[in-house]
């Protein structure tokens, strides 16, 4: 079967505009600023009002916009250079070409991916890593095909109250106007894949996003052929009890092996991101044992071409399921397995952890030869954490290597420092594994100017926002004139963003707060503080913590200074980092793997103040910021740490920051421009999703493929 994509024909586009609907449907444009420009160009408010996303906003575009363009011939070359830079991109040979022996395929199955707000279809980190992958695959030619789950409401938009709290939006999307088709079967109908479940059978429908060069099935559950209980497997990200994830890890691990077969995919090699796909293992052994070979054998050939990444030391992020639910599940008359029950739920046991638990990281690691954290310290907890998986084997022998993220460049650089690197690196700079230090000879004034711009257009954009957030509210438009004249565009500016869980410590300045009010109200050396965050919509702690600081961020005397943004999503996410002076990062050490933002923040010549945790631990140097001193060690009481550790925040601001940024000689503060110098020449090469790419590649894919194919029988 060779599936086609449907083009669904909601793009009705006069004559020279065709282009328009396939460079509108491949994500390229969320890095390469022409097409983006191109596109932008149709219709900016309506693009602006469509969250970003093109297609929606080409299905919506007036008629008599659309039939001016096709007569500007200015127009129809732009629009024709923006398709051949596509092509080019699509068609050129990348670094991985330059390699002998590599696998021909790679699978790379996570439960959210994050490639754009116009697709929300991630909660937090682990899917911007996941989009970010993908991007990089697309870069440097990498044959990865990304497998996931459509959603239909994504997560879920984030609104804030007056006061602070957060309440939550579900937004049904459209599949119809996303920028991803359906992939449809020889006879034109769509292309469906079949898991029998205890009592039913579970449908579901492929969609393909394309993502620059590289493809990413989306497996939708919400089709005519299934019973309501089963559309709704697809519903929404990290809703429902745990039934509810078991169907959608079904989906995503055992649907997406049928998936990839169903679209001609025969990888080599399968990389699971975080344990949620690990039952793709278990998929690939049936087939093998259908295919006449023992169940033992079957898993050590599954294991051998299989990469697991494990993401978090909170135990929260791990999926557990009870071995009764599981039993139901893949019991007699369930998913079939082709391996015993027993042998599936010593799979997933938890040496020496609950022996009623199913542990999908356990699972992971079991059907995979090769596992890794994702940064040094991490990869140390790892070890650590997983060893009663090894028994008898002593700590520092325990196979769990790390390969530290990395973020994909051209998606989080702002236009100030793109411009930079372009000048400096050329085009396509994120690829780059050299000439960095390039970077050394820009000037005072030139790293000045772009970090000045930059937060002045992060001040534009907050203060559209909070109108935009005060006027959907419904707030009385005479009491909102102060949000014009928040924040100062020369003052120093932290930012602060991202998922809230209790580890992250959103109200850790909190602790101090009158020290905090102070350092915020004063006239000399002002300092302002940017902060963005969602909670699940269950986690009643993360929710109080965002209301907390809400309310403080709403006190009359500090609410020009402090301000919580609303609907953390990555085109706030990229305003943020590319806009702040300092990137502040307060995990309780070491349960941040990794954390990606502070990283995106660099590449926008922003300096780190951070915990020593993730990858701060292994990146820090005072070149580029400041290590917040961890009180994890000395056996303090969790309200005593947290206010040490806040306490050695302020010093820092008040007794290092602060003095450097605001020292001018001739009004330059020329100690501050040395670090953001060492910042984007030094440290940005090391955080390139490139650069973690290669690592993959290198030290997992190859490896995994070079390990002979044959299954004993
Ligand atoms: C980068 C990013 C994250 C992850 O940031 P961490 O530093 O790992 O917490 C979460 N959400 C969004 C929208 C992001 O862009």
């Amino acid at each position: 079967m060779a599936p086609t994509a449907d083009s669904m024909n909601v793009l009705d586009l006069p004559d020279g505009l065709e282009p328009l609907a396939r460079l509108a449907r491949n994500l390229a444009w969320t890095w390469d600023e022409e097409i983006a420009g191109v596109l932008a160009e149709v219709d900016p408010d309506g693009l602006a009002g469509a969250s970003g996303n093109p297609v929606a906003m080409l299905a919506r575009a007036p008629r008599a916009r659309l039939g001016q363009l096709a007569a500007d011939e200015g127009f129809r070359a732009r629009l024709m250079r923006a398709e051949e830079r596509l092509e080019e991109h699509l068609g050129s040979a990348g670094w991985y070409q330059t390699l002998t022996d590599a696998p021909g395929s790679i699978a790379y199955f996570s439960p959210e991916f994050g490639l754009s707000e116009a697709l929300p279809q991630y909660s937090g980190g682990l899917g911007i890593l996941a989009g970010d992958h993908l991007k990089a695959a697309s870069d440097l030619g990498v044959p990865i095909v990304g497998v996931g789950l459509f959603y239909r409401t994504g997560y879920f938009r984030q609104l804030l109250t007056a006061g602070g709290a957060q309440q939550e939006e579900f937004v049904d999307l459209d599949p119809a106007l996303l920028p991803m088709t359906a992939v449809l079967t020889a006879d034109g109908t769509p292309a469906q894949i079949a898991i029998a479940l205890p009592g039913a059978t579970l449908h579901a429908r492929i969609w393909r996003v394309e993502v620059g060069r590289v493809p990413l099935l989306l497996l939708d559950a919400d089709v005519p052929d299934n019973a309501p209980s089963e559309r709704g497997v697809t519903d929404r990200l990290y809703g429902g009890d745990g039934e509810h994830r078991l169907r959608q890890e079904i989906l995503l691990g055992i649907g997406g092996v049928k998936a990839l077969a169903a679209c001609g995919y025969e990888p080599d090699v399968f990389h699971m991101n975080e344990g949620h796909a690990g039952f793709l293992g278990i998929e690939r052994a049936r087939e093998l044992v259908e295919g006449g070979a023992d169940p033992e054998h079957a898993l050590q050939a599954v294991r051998a071409r299989t990469v697991f990444t494990t993401h978090t030391p909170v135990p929260a992020g791990i999926d557990r399921f009870s071995r009764d639910l599981m039993g139901r599940y893949f019991g007699p008359g369930g998913v079939p397995t082709g391996l015993p029950l027993e042998t599936l739920l010593a799979l997933g046991s938890e040496a020496g952890g609950d022996p009623g638990v199913f542990n999908m990281a356990a699972l992971g690691i079991r059907m995979a030869a090769r596992v890794n954290g994702v940064s040094r310290l991490h990869g140390e907890v790892a070890r650590a954490m997983f060893a009663p998986l090894w028994p008898g084997l002593p700590v520092e022998d325990v196979p769990i290597t790390h390969v530290t993220n990395g973020v994909h460049a051209e998606t989080w650089v702002g236009p100030e420092f793109g411009a930079l690197y372009r000048a400096r690196l050329g085009a396509g700079y994120g690829a780059r594994q050299t000439g960095w230090e390039r970077l050394a000879d820009a000037s005072d004034n030139e790293l000045f100017e772009a970090r000045a711009d930059a937060r002045q257009r992060l001040v534009d954009e907050v203060r559209r926002r909070l109108v935009a957030s005060a006027s959907e509210r419904g707030d009385d438009p005479a009491d909102r004139a102060w949000l014009a004249g928040v924040l100062d565009p020369q003052a120093l500016t932290l930012g602060f963003a991202r998922r809230v869980p209790t580890y992250k410590r959103l109200t850790l300045l909190l602790r101090e707060r009158e020290r905090f009010t102070r350092m915020l109200t004063r006239s000399e050396r002002p300092v302002q503080l940017l902060v963005a965050g969602k909670a699940h919509p269950h986690d009643g702690d993360g929710k109080r913590l965002i209301e907390e600081f809400g309310a403080f961020a709403a006190g009359h005397d500090v609410r020009h200074r402090v301000i919580m943004l609303a609907d953390y999503d990555i085109a706030l996410a990229r305003v943020l980092v590319s806009g702040v002076d300092v990137w502040l990062n307060t995990p309780l050490r070491p349960l941040e793997a990794c954390g990606t933002s502070g990283m995106k923040a660099a590449l926008n010549g922003v300096l780190n103040l951070s915990i020593l945790d993730g990858w701060w631990d292994e990146c820090y140097d005072p070149a580029f910021g400041w290590a917040i001193p961890s009180a994890e060690e000395n056996g303090l009481d969790p309200a005593e740490r947290d206010a040490r550790e806040a306490a050695s925040i302020l010093d820092l601001i008040e007794h290092e920051l602060a003095p450097r940024f605001y020292a001018r000689e001739e009004g330059l503060p020329r100690e501050w421009l040395a670090m953001v110098r060492s910042t984007v020449s030094e440290l940005a090469p090391q955080l390139l999703a490139t650069r973690m790419l290669r690592d993959y590649v290198q030290e997992l894919y190859l490896p995994a493929a070079a390990t002979p194919e044959a299954v004993p029988a």
